[in-house]
Protein backbone atom coordinates (compact mmCIF):
# COMPACT_ATOMS: atom_id res chain seq x y z
CA UNK A 1 0.00 0.00 0.00
CA UNK A 2 1.10 3.31 -0.77
CA UNK A 3 1.96 5.45 2.45
CA UNK A 4 1.02 8.60 1.27
CA UNK A 5 -0.95 10.77 2.60
CA UNK A 6 -3.52 10.19 -0.34
CA UNK A 7 -3.29 8.32 -3.61
CA UNK A 8 -5.01 8.82 -6.32
CA UNK A 9 -5.26 6.38 -9.46
CA UNK A 10 -7.08 7.32 -13.05
CA UNK A 11 -9.38 8.96 -11.09
CA UNK A 12 -12.26 9.94 -13.63
CA UNK A 13 -15.75 11.64 -13.12
CA UNK A 14 -18.41 12.15 -15.08
CA UNK A 15 -21.62 13.57 -14.17
CA UNK A 16 -25.12 12.72 -15.26
CA UNK A 17 -25.76 14.52 -18.32
CA UNK A 18 -22.15 13.76 -19.77
CA UNK A 19 -19.67 16.71 -18.23
CA UNK A 20 -16.53 14.94 -17.60
CA UNK A 21 -15.03 16.62 -14.34
CA UNK A 22 -12.04 14.89 -14.34
CA UNK A 23 -10.11 12.94 -17.06
CA UNK A 24 -7.49 10.36 -15.40
CA UNK A 25 -5.86 12.33 -12.44
CA UNK A 26 -3.26 10.64 -10.97
CA UNK A 27 -1.69 12.17 -7.80
CA UNK A 28 0.23 11.32 -4.55
CA UNK A 29 -0.41 13.94 -1.57
CA UNK A 30 2.77 13.35 0.25
CA UNK A 31 2.46 12.71 4.00
CA UNK A 32 3.32 15.65 6.16
CA UNK A 33 3.19 18.75 3.49
CA UNK A 34 1.05 21.14 2.63
CA UNK A 35 -0.09 20.46 -0.71
CA UNK A 36 -1.80 23.33 -3.32
CA UNK A 37 -4.27 22.06 -5.71
CA UNK A 38 -4.83 24.95 -8.02
CA UNK A 39 -6.59 25.52 -11.64
CA UNK A 40 -8.95 27.76 -13.01
CA UNK A 41 -12.66 27.83 -12.63
CA UNK A 42 -14.48 24.57 -13.93
CA UNK A 43 -11.34 22.89 -13.61
CA UNK A 44 -12.78 19.96 -11.73
CA UNK A 45 -10.69 20.82 -8.22
CA UNK A 46 -13.67 20.79 -6.26
CA UNK A 47 -14.94 17.70 -7.87
CA UNK A 48 -11.59 15.82 -6.85
CA UNK A 49 -12.36 16.95 -3.34
CA UNK A 50 -16.00 16.10 -3.13
CA UNK A 51 -14.60 12.74 -4.33
CA UNK A 52 -12.41 12.26 -1.13
CA UNK A 53 -15.35 13.17 0.96
CA UNK A 54 -17.38 10.94 -0.09
CA UNK A 55 -19.97 13.53 -1.42
CA UNK A 56 -19.30 13.03 -5.23
CA UNK A 57 -18.73 9.14 -6.46
CA UNK A 58 -16.14 8.48 -8.84
CA UNK A 59 -16.76 6.94 -12.64
CA UNK A 60 -13.44 5.40 -12.62
CA UNK A 61 -10.51 5.00 -11.01
CA UNK A 62 -8.83 4.69 -6.94
CA UNK A 63 -8.55 6.59 -4.37
CA UNK A 64 -6.98 5.80 -0.88
CA UNK A 65 -6.87 8.44 2.21
CA UNK A 66 -4.25 7.36 4.88
CA UNK A 67 -3.91 3.66 3.27
CA UNK A 68 -7.95 2.89 3.14
CA UNK A 69 -9.39 2.29 0.03
CA UNK A 70 -12.69 4.40 -0.16
CA UNK A 71 -14.50 1.54 -1.70
CA UNK A 72 -13.15 -1.30 0.71
CA UNK A 73 -12.65 1.11 4.22
CA UNK A 74 -14.69 4.02 3.32
CA UNK A 75 -14.99 4.27 7.41
CA UNK A 76 -11.63 4.49 7.84
CA UNK A 77 -10.69 6.63 4.87
CA UNK A 78 -13.59 9.12 6.38
CA UNK A 79 -12.08 9.13 9.64
CA UNK A 80 -9.05 10.20 8.48
CA UNK A 81 -10.02 13.43 6.81
CA UNK A 82 -11.37 16.74 7.83
CA UNK A 83 -12.67 18.55 4.56
CA UNK A 84 -13.82 21.92 4.57
CA UNK A 85 -15.86 22.20 1.68
CA UNK A 86 -15.94 25.55 -0.68
CA UNK A 87 -20.02 25.55 -0.44
CA UNK A 88 -20.84 27.01 3.29
CA UNK A 89 -23.51 24.66 4.30
CA UNK A 90 -24.57 24.59 8.10
CA UNK A 91 -27.77 24.65 10.12
CA UNK A 92 -28.13 28.35 11.06
CA UNK A 93 -30.20 27.87 14.47
CA UNK A 94 -27.21 26.09 16.14
CA UNK A 95 -24.50 27.99 17.84
CA UNK A 96 -20.71 27.09 16.86
CA UNK A 97 -20.36 25.21 20.18
CA UNK A 98 -23.21 22.99 19.50
CA UNK A 99 -21.79 22.57 15.86
CA UNK A 100 -18.63 21.17 16.91
CA UNK A 101 -20.23 18.64 19.86
CA UNK A 102 -22.75 17.42 17.26
CA UNK A 103 -19.98 17.00 14.58
CA UNK A 104 -17.84 15.18 17.37
CA UNK A 105 -20.98 12.62 18.06
CA UNK A 106 -21.43 12.36 14.63
CA UNK A 107 -17.99 10.77 14.28
CA UNK A 108 -18.16 9.10 17.77
CA UNK A 109 -16.02 10.91 19.26
CA UNK A 110 -16.50 10.05 23.46
CA UNK A 111 -17.04 13.43 25.42
CA UNK A 112 -13.96 13.47 27.60
CA UNK A 113 -11.83 14.08 24.07
CA UNK A 114 -13.93 16.68 22.77
CA UNK A 115 -11.91 20.04 22.11
CA UNK A 116 -14.46 21.93 20.61
CA UNK A 117 -13.67 25.25 22.76
CA UNK A 118 -9.88 24.90 22.29
CA UNK A 119 -10.70 24.45 18.76
CA UNK A 120 -12.48 27.48 18.71
CA UNK A 121 -9.65 29.61 19.90
CA UNK A 122 -7.31 28.19 17.41
CA UNK A 123 -10.07 30.01 14.56
CA UNK A 124 -10.69 32.66 16.76
CA UNK A 125 -13.93 31.89 17.81
CA UNK A 126 -14.26 31.44 21.18
CA UNK A 127 -16.64 34.90 21.79
CA UNK A 128 -18.78 34.00 19.38
CA UNK A 129 -19.29 30.04 21.15
CA UNK A 130 -22.85 30.58 21.88
CA UNK A 131 -24.11 32.86 18.95
CA UNK A 132 -26.07 31.51 16.02
CA UNK A 133 -24.20 30.42 13.09
CA UNK A 134 -26.70 32.75 10.87
CA UNK A 135 -24.98 35.94 13.12
CA UNK A 136 -21.34 34.84 11.66
CA UNK A 137 -19.92 36.16 8.98
CA UNK A 138 -18.92 35.07 5.56
CA UNK A 139 -15.46 34.58 7.16
CA UNK A 140 -16.23 33.22 10.62
CA UNK A 141 -18.80 30.49 9.20
CA UNK A 142 -15.82 29.10 7.16
CA UNK A 143 -13.30 28.90 10.33
CA UNK A 144 -16.01 27.17 12.28
CA UNK A 145 -16.28 25.25 9.23
CA UNK A 146 -12.74 24.22 9.69
CA UNK A 147 -12.75 23.77 13.35
CA UNK A 148 -15.72 21.23 12.60
CA UNK A 149 -13.55 19.77 10.16
CA UNK A 150 -11.31 19.21 12.79
CA UNK A 151 -13.20 17.67 15.63
CA UNK A 152 -12.41 13.89 15.11
CA UNK A 153 -7.97 14.88 14.91
CA UNK A 154 -7.69 13.81 11.26
CA UNK A 155 -4.32 13.15 10.68
CA UNK A 156 -5.37 15.36 6.80
CA UNK A 157 -6.88 18.65 6.80
CA UNK A 158 -8.76 19.69 3.19
CA UNK A 159 -9.79 22.88 2.47
CA UNK A 160 -11.65 23.74 -0.70
CA UNK A 161 -11.37 27.85 -1.28
CA UNK A 162 -10.90 28.64 2.18
CA UNK A 163 -9.90 31.76 1.60
CA UNK A 164 -13.42 32.89 -0.51
CA UNK A 165 -14.65 35.51 1.58
CA UNK A 166 -12.08 36.07 4.03
CA UNK A 167 -10.97 39.56 4.63
CA UNK A 168 -7.25 39.87 4.89
CA UNK A 169 -6.47 39.83 8.72
CA UNK A 170 -8.78 36.72 9.19
CA UNK A 171 -6.90 34.45 6.05
CA UNK A 172 -3.68 35.17 8.14
CA UNK A 173 -5.00 33.93 11.26
CA UNK A 174 -6.14 31.27 8.86
CA UNK A 175 -3.06 29.97 8.04
CA UNK A 176 -1.47 30.58 11.42
CA UNK A 177 -3.87 27.67 11.81
CA UNK A 178 -2.89 25.95 8.59
CA UNK A 179 0.85 26.27 9.75
CA UNK A 180 0.39 25.46 13.14
CA UNK A 181 -1.42 22.18 12.04
CA UNK A 182 1.52 21.56 9.97
CA UNK A 183 3.58 22.04 12.53
CA UNK A 184 1.62 19.25 14.52
CA UNK A 185 2.30 16.91 11.31
CA UNK A 186 -1.07 17.35 9.96
CA UNK A 187 -1.03 16.87 6.16
CA UNK A 188 -3.00 19.97 4.65
CA UNK A 189 -4.61 19.99 1.23
CA UNK A 190 -6.06 22.92 -0.38
CA UNK A 191 -7.24 24.38 -3.25
CA UNK A 192 -6.88 28.16 -3.98
CA UNK A 193 -7.12 30.74 -6.77
CA UNK A 194 -4.72 33.22 -4.66
CA UNK A 195 -1.30 31.60 -6.34
CA UNK A 196 0.67 34.01 -3.90
CA UNK A 197 -0.55 31.86 -1.08
CA UNK A 198 0.06 28.53 -2.55
CA UNK A 199 3.95 30.12 -3.04
CA UNK A 200 3.64 30.74 0.32
CA UNK A 201 2.43 28.11 2.33
CA UNK A 202 2.68 25.01 -0.16
CA UNK A 203 5.78 22.64 -0.36
CA UNK A 204 3.83 21.37 -3.25
CA UNK A 205 2.10 22.41 -6.39
CA UNK A 206 -0.57 20.83 -8.27
CA UNK A 207 -2.30 22.35 -11.63
CA UNK A 208 -5.57 20.87 -13.15
CA UNK A 209 -6.91 22.19 -16.29
CA UNK A 210 -9.85 20.54 -17.83
CA UNK A 211 -9.98 17.51 -15.38
CA UNK A 212 -6.24 16.93 -16.38
CA UNK A 213 -2.77 16.98 -13.82
CA UNK A 214 -0.55 19.31 -15.76
CA UNK A 215 1.58 19.94 -13.22
CA UNK A 216 2.53 18.31 -9.94
CA UNK A 217 6.01 19.87 -8.64
CA UNK A 218 7.61 21.24 -5.31
CA UNK A 219 7.04 24.58 -5.19
CA UNK A 220 10.53 26.00 -5.93
CA UNK A 221 10.62 23.25 -9.00
CA UNK A 222 7.37 25.43 -10.57
CA UNK A 223 8.09 28.67 -9.82
CA UNK A 224 11.61 28.13 -11.56
CA UNK A 225 9.43 26.55 -14.64
CA UNK A 226 8.48 29.99 -15.32
CA UNK A 227 10.92 31.39 -18.51
CA UNK A 228 9.66 34.36 -18.58
CA UNK A 229 11.56 37.41 -16.79
CA UNK A 230 11.22 40.76 -16.41
CA UNK A 231 14.37 43.44 -15.97
CA UNK A 232 13.65 47.10 -15.32
CA UNK A 233 16.24 49.19 -16.25
CA UNK A 234 17.46 52.79 -15.92
CA UNK A 235 19.22 54.31 -18.48
CA UNK A 236 21.46 57.39 -18.27
CA UNK A 237 19.64 59.59 -21.00
CA UNK A 238 16.43 60.25 -22.21
CA UNK A 239 14.52 57.94 -24.59
CA UNK A 240 12.55 59.00 -26.77
CA UNK A 241 11.53 55.45 -28.19
CA UNK A 242 12.12 51.65 -26.92
CA UNK A 243 14.71 50.49 -28.62
CA UNK A 244 14.48 46.88 -30.35
CA UNK A 245 16.97 43.82 -29.65
CA UNK A 246 16.53 40.00 -31.13
CA UNK A 247 17.16 39.06 -27.51
CA UNK A 248 14.29 41.08 -26.10
CA UNK A 249 10.73 39.53 -26.34
CA UNK A 250 8.54 42.96 -25.45
CA UNK A 251 10.52 46.07 -24.46
CA UNK A 252 8.07 49.00 -22.88
CA UNK A 253 8.69 52.51 -21.98
CA UNK A 254 8.11 52.88 -18.10
CA UNK A 255 9.27 56.34 -17.88
CA UNK A 256 11.79 59.13 -19.46
CA UNK A 257 14.60 56.80 -18.69
CA UNK A 258 13.37 53.56 -17.62
CA UNK A 259 12.55 50.28 -19.54
CA UNK A 260 11.01 47.09 -18.41
CA UNK A 261 12.23 44.26 -21.04
CA UNK A 262 10.94 41.07 -20.83
CA UNK A 263 13.42 38.15 -22.08
CA UNK A 264 12.97 34.25 -22.10
CA UNK A 265 15.47 33.06 -19.18
CA UNK A 266 16.06 29.35 -21.10
CA UNK A 267 17.32 31.32 -24.27
CA UNK A 268 19.17 34.46 -22.85
CA UNK A 269 20.86 35.97 -19.22
CA UNK A 270 20.71 39.59 -17.99
CA UNK A 271 23.93 40.40 -18.82
CA UNK A 272 23.22 39.99 -22.83
CA UNK A 273 19.96 42.05 -22.10
CA UNK A 274 22.33 44.48 -20.68
CA UNK A 275 24.96 44.73 -23.22
CA UNK A 276 22.31 44.90 -26.62
CA UNK A 277 21.08 48.05 -24.48
CA UNK A 278 25.05 49.46 -23.94
CA UNK A 279 25.57 48.82 -27.93
CA UNK A 280 22.51 50.75 -28.52
CA UNK A 281 24.31 53.86 -27.08
CA UNK A 282 22.70 53.51 -23.27
CA UNK A 283 24.57 53.76 -20.27
CA UNK A 284 22.83 51.66 -17.34
CA UNK A 285 22.35 53.07 -14.04
CA UNK A 286 19.85 50.75 -12.33
CA UNK A 287 18.87 47.28 -12.78
CA UNK A 288 15.62 45.59 -11.01
CA UNK A 289 14.70 41.95 -11.64
CA UNK A 290 11.32 40.27 -10.89
CA UNK A 291 11.01 36.74 -10.44
CA UNK A 292 8.25 35.10 -11.78
CA UNK A 293 5.69 34.08 -9.84
CA UNK A 294 2.93 31.20 -9.97
CA UNK A 295 0.71 33.42 -11.65
CA UNK A 296 3.41 33.22 -14.85
CA UNK A 297 3.62 29.71 -14.23
CA UNK A 298 0.48 29.07 -14.31
CA UNK A 299 -0.99 30.72 -17.25
CA UNK A 300 2.06 29.38 -19.34
CA UNK A 301 1.06 25.85 -18.26
CA UNK A 302 -2.08 26.03 -18.93
CA UNK A 303 -1.73 28.16 -22.23
CA UNK A 304 0.53 24.90 -23.06
CA UNK A 305 -1.69 22.83 -22.47
CA UNK A 306 -4.51 24.24 -24.16
CA UNK A 307 -2.42 24.23 -27.30
CA UNK A 308 -1.55 20.83 -27.01
CA UNK A 309 -5.19 19.65 -26.17
P1 LIG B 1 -13.52 23.79 -9.77
O1 LIG B 1 -13.75 23.47 -8.36
O2 LIG B 1 -12.12 23.56 -10.24
O3 LIG B 1 -13.98 25.17 -10.14
P2 LIG B 1 -15.61 21.83 -10.29
O4 LIG B 1 -15.09 20.53 -9.85
O5 LIG B 1 -16.57 22.54 -9.41
O6 LIG B 1 -14.39 22.79 -10.68
O7 LIG B 1 -16.31 21.64 -11.70
C1 LIG B 1 -15.70 20.93 -12.78
C2 LIG B 1 -16.67 20.83 -13.94
O8 LIG B 1 -17.75 19.97 -13.58
C3 LIG B 1 -17.31 22.15 -14.31
O9 LIG B 1 -17.48 22.17 -15.71
C4 LIG B 1 -18.64 22.11 -13.61
O10 LIG B 1 -19.59 22.89 -14.29
C5 LIG B 1 -18.98 20.65 -13.66
N1 LIG B 1 -19.81 20.22 -12.52
C6 LIG B 1 -19.52 20.40 -11.21
N2 LIG B 1 -20.48 19.85 -10.43
C7 LIG B 1 -21.39 19.32 -11.27
C8 LIG B 1 -22.63 18.61 -11.08
N3 LIG B 1 -23.10 18.34 -9.86
N4 LIG B 1 -23.30 18.23 -12.18
C9 LIG B 1 -22.83 18.48 -13.43
N5 LIG B 1 -21.67 19.14 -13.67
C10 LIG B 1 -20.97 19.56 -12.61
MG1 LIG C 1 -14.34 24.59 -6.79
Amino acid sequence: MSDAAISIRDLQKTYKGGKRALDGVTLDVPRGQIFGLLGPNGAGKSTLINILAGLVNKSVGEVSIWGFDIDKHPRNAKASIGIVPQEILFDPFFTPIETLELQAGLYGVPKAARRSMELLKAVHLEDKANAYSRTLSGGMKRRLLVAKAMVHAPPILVLDEPTAGVDIELRQQLWDYVRTLHAQGVTVVLTTHYLEEAEELCDRIAIINHGRLIANEPTRALVGMAQEKVVEVTVDKDVAEAPDAPCFDKIELKGERTLAITYRKDRVNAGEVLAALQQRGLGIVDVSTKEADLEDVFLNLTRAANANA
